[in-house]
């Protein structure tokens, strides 16, 4: 049994993992519950068994209060914390009927990972076996830096959740396959990975690269990184591999 948070920059694929992720545990034969937690989202690909939208519709909320896009996201996010206590709540009755409660987290990571909610969230649910899926879409990563800068912000979700966080790399039916590599060899290889910034990255952002490489080295623990098409429904036996990895505590996550 386990709680699995979908996290990730907006368009990353959190909400498409939700569903596909959802659908092939269900095949396997497991009870599989989903939460929507974007209280802004128009259409979900999935039916959710609670939707935040039941406390606040981001839409609504505007018009009542006539407030523009961001001014809505903070005031929704401020009801929503309001609720807490009634969210936590459907989560654990869900988590007594289901094997896995997948949490599709809002678009915008910043409003759940850096602020109040999502620390306030993870932390009354700590009791239950959790993992965080940090999703990130592989077209956005082009240059070793932009590596770099996104195994730091998983690191920085994982410190200000205070929860286990796996990265994947989502849409790799679109993406290159030298991209998955290049974020492997920053974890097996960081020599190698220090030459490609020296020939792809110049100026001050790819010292800063470097150097951010060799600290993360002394700090990082191995880690297996996926590649998935979230979208094609490919390689989510791995995300399940690692998923249990992380719950049984048994593998060292390579
Ligand atoms: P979210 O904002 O993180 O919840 O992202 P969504 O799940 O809404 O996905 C954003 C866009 O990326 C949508 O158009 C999805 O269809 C698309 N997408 C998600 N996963 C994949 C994938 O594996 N491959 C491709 N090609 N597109 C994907």
């Amino acid at each position: 049994m386990g709680l699995i948070y979908m996290l990730g920059m907006a368009g990353s694929g959190k909400t498409t993992m939700t569903a596909m992720f959802g659908n092939w545990l269900s095949r396997r034969g497991e009870v599989v519950a989903k939460v929507n937690l974007d209280p802004g989202v128009m259409e979900l690909p999935y039916v959710p068994d609670f939707d935040v939208k039941e406390i606040v519709n981001l839409f609504d909320l505007m018009r009542r209060e006539g407030l523009g896009p961001n001014g809505g996201l903070l005031r929704a996010n401020e009801i929503i914390l309001e609720n807490i206590d009634v969210i936590v709540d459907r989560i654990n009755s869900l988590l007594s009927k289901a094997s896995y409660v997948l949490v599709d987290t809002p678009g915008q990571l910043e409003l759940f990972a850096f602020r109040e909610l999502g620390s306030r969230l993870v932390s009354k649910l700590s009791d239950q076996n959790s993992v965080g899926i940090f999703i990130i879409d592989a077209k956005n990563l082009e240059k070793p830096s932009d590596v770099v800068m996104a195994v730091l912000l998983a690191l920085a979700v994982r410190f200000h959740l205070d929860i286990e966080v796996v990265m994947i790399l989502n849409k790799m039916d679109v993406a290159s396959r030298k991209t998955l590599d290049l974020v492997r060899q920053f974890y097996s290889n960081p020599g190698l990975f220090l030459e490609e910034i020296k020939r792809q990255d110049g100026g001050v952002l790819g010292e800063m690269s470097a150097e951010l490489v060799k600290v993360l080295r002394d700090f990082l623990p191995p880690a297996r990184v996926i590649g998935v098409s979230a979208l094609r429904m490919e390689n989510l036996e791995d995300v399940f591999s690692i998923i249990h990895d992380v719950f049984c505590g048994c593998g060292d996550l390579m």
